[in-house]
């Protein structure tokens, strides 16, 4: 069985779980193409050219299929949940097509399928992750305009704590160092069994013994609550990092945009957490060019950065998504505009990121090593989520202080 995945860390983690899935059932997951007969793709709807991609790799599929009877295709992710059944037409070589919100219905017709040829479950390869990233809420009550999401995903629905603290605890057994509790909106977690929040479930899951390190992402403004800003001050796994996608600056485009906060309202927030945690490492999403965004209001946009000085900004020119609000309204900033603003986002960005960078030379951070690169140089991430680079010697999985001796807008360089 072969797993082809697309988009964010929510189908990152879609993909492990469906991995696991299979192997309970007798597959064996992570086989290359050629040695596959089932191939399961994870797909992406957030923007058209994710789409483009998967459907790109479906052609190539229906090529592979055609080489082995008893081949099948199979589709789930955010394509799945936008176009439904309706791609078993327009795909004609595609088998399945299935919600990651009900993989029961799937498995138990694999199963049927494929029934000579299973055996009972079958041990997951060995793993040498050291990071995983474990959803804790589904789906997204927010009906931001420009967003295919609560459309895809569906309404929110969350994990019960006992639930996911028990994967923490398995997946450190198997060597996992550092865990991130993901959400499209994850600071509206819930949990349904005690009525706890996420301030709550991140003290259960930073207890989890062996963790290293604790991350959460994605978090909407409004639910960055006083509780959950202390627990990233208090928990002493939790990361010192927020990612806090703000979109614009401009309270009439983020009306616009329906985030209902104002600017100042986030300002706000930004200022309490780095009151409660000295150098919390900040960062953003921003959408330009949104429709009906003029000089103006992209200018709110850009005093905004100059002001905060995030650590990192993720930017990206508005593109109409069919099915959301935004797309009933005319997309009116001319592409040449959203690709100029693109452009002073990421220069402003650029000279902001270098400086903060510049600034931590002499001082040490902890860093995860995560990999080794060119010249046997061992690489990995600060708590603040840098990436930092070092001397030969350490190996993967080794957590260490080290001194950072030059620094670029994109990376530390320590000793
Ligand atoms: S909160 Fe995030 S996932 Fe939910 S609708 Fe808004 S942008 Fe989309």
């Amino acid at each position: 069985m072969h797993i082809w995945q697309v988009g964010c860390q929510m189908n990152a983690a879609d993909a492990d779980s469906l991995a696991e899935r299979c192997a309970e059932i007798g597959m064996r997951p992570g086989a290359e193409l050629p040695d596959a007969d089932l191939a399961i793709l994870v797909t992406c709807a957030i923007r058209q050219h994710a789409e483009d991609k998967a459907a790109s790799k479906l052609g190539e599929l229906a090529k592979w299929k055609e080489q082995r009877p008893g081949r099948a295709i199979a589709l789930t992710g955010c394509m799945a949940g936008e176009h439904g059944a309706g791609l078993l037409h327009r795909f004609r070589y595609l088998d399945y097509v299935f919600d990651m919100r009900d993989t029961d219905g799937f498995f138990a017709r694999l199963q049927d399928t494929f029934q000579g040829s299973l055996e009972g479950p079958v041990p997951l390869p060995a793993s040498d992750r050291l990071c995983a990233y474990l959803p804790v809420i589904l789906g997204c009550n927010e009906m931001c305009t420009y967003c295919i999401v609560p459309f895809v995903r569906g309404r929110e629905s969350s994990r019960p704590s006992s639930e996911v603290v028990a994967e923490a605890g398995r997946v450190v057994e198997g060597g996992v160092r550092e865990i991130t509790l993901l959400g499209q909106n994850v600071n509206s977690y819930l949990d349904p069994e005690t009525g706890e929040g996420l301030a709550g479930l991140l003290a259960r899951v930073d207890s989890v013994p062996g963790l290293e390190r604790l991350r959460f992402l994605t978090s909407h403004p409004r639910n960055a609550s006083e509780e959950l800003l202390q627990a990233i001050a208090d928990l002493p796994r939790l990361c010192e990092n927020l990612y806090l996608p703000v979109q614009s600056g401009d309270d009439q485009c983020l009306r616009r945009m329906k985030r209902d906060y104002r600017a100042g309202d986030y300002l706000r927030i930004l200022e309490r957490a780095r009151a409660l945690v000295p150098g919390i490492g900040l960062s953003t999403d921003i959408i330009v060019g949104f429709c009906g965004e003029t000089e103006e209001e992209f200018l709110s946009t850009y005093r905004m950065l100059e002001e905060v000085e995030f650590d990192t900004v993720h930017v990206q020119a508005y593109s109409p998504r069919p099915g959301t609000a935004a797309y009933r309204r005319a997309d009116d900033v001319p592409l040449p505009e959203k690709q100029e603003r693109l452009q002073r986002v990421l220069a402003l960005q650029r000279e902001i990121s270098a400086r903060r960078n510049r600034a931590l030379v002499g001082q040490r951070v902890e860093v995860l090593v995560e990999g080794v690169g060119e010249r046997c140089r061992p690489y990995g991430r600060t708590r603040q989520n840098r990436l930092a680079w070092l001397e030969p010697g350490p190996k993967v999985g080794d957590l260490l202080s080290a001194e950072v001796v030059r620094a670029t807008a994109w990376q530390l360089q320590c000793a």
